[in-house]
């Protein structure tokens, strides 16, 4: 299993369906018992509908996959949700007993397919420990969830690439060709707890989405590409291991492609004292030192075609000092 563990955490509203549906049917109290350690009865029951999420594309630039609901439809029955920011509530919990994908007659995503969305139905016991979050949920205080889950990858709108991957190299939210590029989160694996989330003062000071990327990414490709992000991330031991072991190799090549261009350099020198007589060596050494590795390999072959084609000058007398100083030993015509 090629699981990334990438955990996102997605704010919705449950504003729209929280209002009128806290009758409770018996069936629903049937799948409510289920968790219970006695009987309750519908009276003793707060129940509500939560739009967990859905195939909408998001702040991040992102949208679960319908068949991504329908996965966490399944991953969602029976987690528990509590009060965020509120630590003295914090054994105010709710807990999903029933999930579904439902379809929004008319509604239409932003590109432009169906909407759908996955609805939980929770409950919590009606006591006075929960008086004030039923109040808040009740008033509309209380009008966002937080919920988790984990996600096998997220899928390029563009290419159709992971977008994990070093296949695909868009960026979210940005436009190619008019198109915009989105992640389509797919293969979900887990759900976590969820969470209420009040309304705060700023509008958009509460919405907070933050996802980690647990980067379980073992590969060197991954982890460069984690970072090319720019964005914050986190190594863990095996990973900063990992890049310690590149960048070793890295250097280890950098060392042996500047013998590598010495040797070039040394040979080029050489070959000129012999091809240029008249550029005094200082300035052809000034020369060399500036050159790329493809202009030193590109030099170097053409003094040696030019030195093999072209007999030995007289000049070559008076220079022969000059060379063997260098101690050539590719030195040979
Ligand atoms: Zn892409």
């Amino acid at each position: 299993m090629n699981r990334d563990k990438t955990v996102k955490n997605k704010n919705t509203a449950l504003a729209d369906t929280i209002a009128s549906e806290h009758t409770v049917t018996d069936d629903e109290l049937a799948l409510i018992n289920k968790y219970t350690r006695r009987q309750f009865t519908s009276d003793e029951v707060y129940v509500f509908s939560v739009v967990l999420c859905d195939n909408d594309i998001d702040r991040d630039y992102e949208r679960f996959t319908v068949e991504a609901l329908f996965e966490l439809e399944k991953l969602f029955v029976g987690k528990t949700g509590i009060l965020d920011h509120n630590p003295s509530a914090s054994n105010q919990t709710a807990r999903i007993f029933d999930c579904k994908v439902e379809a929004v007659a008319g509604k239409k995503t932003k590109t432009g397919d169906d909407y759908f969305r996955l609805t939980a139905r929770a409950y919590m016991p009606k006591s006075e420990q929960n008086s004030e979050l039923i109040l808040s949920l009740d008033s509309g205080i209380t009008k966002e969830v937080s919920v988790g889950c984990a996600v096998g990858k997220t899928v390029c709108s563009i290419c159709s690439e992971d977008m994990s991957s070093h296949l695909c190299s868009h960026k979210k939210g940005e436009s190619y060709n008019g198109n915009l590029c989105y992640g389509m989160l797919c293969e979900p694996y887990d759900a976590y707890e969820w969470s209420f989330v009040a309304v705060p003062a700023q509008p958009k000071a509460g919405v907070i989405k933050s996802y980690k990327k647990k980067t379980e990414v073992t590969s060197l490709t991954e982890i460069l590409k984690a970072l090319e992000t720019k964005e914050t991330i986190t190594l863990d031991s095996h990973q900063s291991e990992k890049l310690c072991g590149y960048i070793a190799q890295l250097k280890e090549k950098a060392q042996q492609g500047e013998m590598y261009c010495e040797q070039l350099r040394k040979s080029i020198l050489s070959l000129t004292a012999v091809a240029e007589p008249d550029i005094p060596y200082n300035a052809m050494a000034g020369v060399v030192k500036k050159m790329s590795i493809d202009e030193l390999v590109q030099f170097e072959k053409y003094y040696k075609g030019k030195l093999r084609r072209k007999p030995l000058s007289p000049q070559l007398c008076s220079e022969k000092k000059a060379v063997a100083e260098f101690k050539n030993n590719e030195f040979k015509i």
